[in-house]
């Protein structure tokens, strides 16, 4: 069953066209989390599911039952915000209690809501504490146990875990998902944050200047981006783009990668590579991720699928597990990721795998993938 679709949606400022034909259709019980940049239009595009703003054409449709023009309160829908919003004079109880005396439950079914809620969150001895004898992470449990205390067909999430610290951020970030697998309800969760993005959601609507640029699965993401502004917006570090021209020897397309150490470094593509035919002997843009070039692949099956890369490297990062390797391919700086064992100092050369199967291709002009 659909329990969200969204039809051509526009949202207009003024003259400002900040949502510009938004298509979305989620199954029932679907997490679908909108990812993008600062200012695309995402928080505008939540609130108007909420029905907060008022949108300028298209339709929402909250499973069979349109809601474009219903009023807020009408939309069978809870929302949580970053900021909490909490009403600071009312205890944990009295904000919980609240939105249900409003929808004039009997008192018994108000606490037993309020029960279950706050088990669900594990916050029962605060329930008579105030906002202010909270920590953030409290808080935002809080209000999410209102939000499920309404039990509403879908929750709107905006942006909630962005004001809390690192490891609060991580350990909350599990507790939602443990919660959706729990109540099974639709979800549409804003953030900025991709990590957050792949690991919570069944769903990503990657948004850029007011548009949905790829909506798919996390792993569909990530491995199949369907233009440059996907592939590099999710992965970190950033997939690599170099500028490649397409050569072919005998019936092998061939790229070269050059750096100062190797003039000429040429990289085979198999038969799968087909139809760059229509961009041989024309520059195109090459997307490598910084995992696929190193040379502690674990797999042998891969092996044939590895063509050899020696470089010179600018400088080096530790991270732990990691190093982040830069160097210059085609003049452009690049980033290999490589298990720590291979760390190197600044300037030494170093004799990388690149996992040649994984390299995807753009085109210059439109940004579009090539395949
Ligand atoms: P995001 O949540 O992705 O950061 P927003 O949805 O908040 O983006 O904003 C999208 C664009 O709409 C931004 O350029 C922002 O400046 C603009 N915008 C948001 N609200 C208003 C408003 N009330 N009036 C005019 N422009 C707005």
């Amino acid at each position: 069953m659909k329990s969200l679709s969204i039809k051509n949606l526009h949202k207009k400022y003024d003259q400002t066209e900040v949502l510009r034909g938004i298509d979305i259709s989620l199954e029932s019980g679907e997490f679908l989390v909108l990812v993008g940049p600062s200012g695309c239009g995402k928080s505008t595009l939540l609130s108007c599911i909420a029905g907060l703003e008022e949108i300028t054409s298209g339709s929402i449709k909250l499973g069979e039952k349109d809601i474009t023009h219903a009023s807020p309160k009408d939309r069978e829908l809870a929302m949580v915000f970053q900021s909490y919003a909490l009403y600071p004079n009312m205890t944990v109880r009295q904000n919980i209690e609240f939105g249900l005396k409003i929808s004039k439950y009997s008192k018994e079914e108000i606490e037993n809501r309020i029960q279950s809620a706050a088990s669900m969150l594990q916050i029962k001895e605060l329930l008579n504490r105030k906002p202010a004898q909270l920590s953030g992470g409290q808080r935002q449990r809080i209000a999410i146990a209102r939000s499920i205390s309404r039990e509403p067909s879908i929750y709107l999430f905006d942006e909630p875990l962005s004001n809390l610290d690192a490891e609060l951020r991580v350990r909350m970030r599990a507790e939602i998902k443990k919660l959706h697998k729990k109540v099974k309800k639709t979800i549409v969760y804003v953030t900025h944050d991709q990590i957050e993005a792949m690991t919570l959601a069944d769903k990503i609507a990657i948004m850029h200047n007011g548009t949905i640029q790829q909506f798919d699965t996390p792993i569909n993401v990530y491995n199949n981006p369907c233009n440059l502004f996907t592939a590099g917006f999710i992965g970190s570090p950033s997939m690599n783009f170099i500028d490649v021209k397409i050569q072919k020897n005998g019936n092998k397309y061939f790229i070269n990668l050059k750096n100062e150490i190797q003039e000429d470094n040429f990289l085979y593509l198999d038969a799968s590579y087909e139809y760059l035919e229509k961009y041989l002997n024309k520059e195109v843009i090459a997307g490598i991720r910084p995992e696929h070039m190193q040379n502690g692949f674990r797999s042998l099956e891969i092996s044939h699928e590895l063509q050899d890369l020696k470089a010179n490297i600018s400088f080096s990062e530790y991270t732990g597990a990691d190093a982040f390797l830069f160097l210059k391919l085609n003049d452009t700086d690049v980033i290999a990721r490589v298990s720590s064992d291979d760390l190197k100092a600044d300037g030494e050369n170093i004799a990388l795998k690149v996992w040649t199967k994984k390299i995807l291709f753009f085109d210059k002009k439109t940004e579009n993938r090539i395949r």
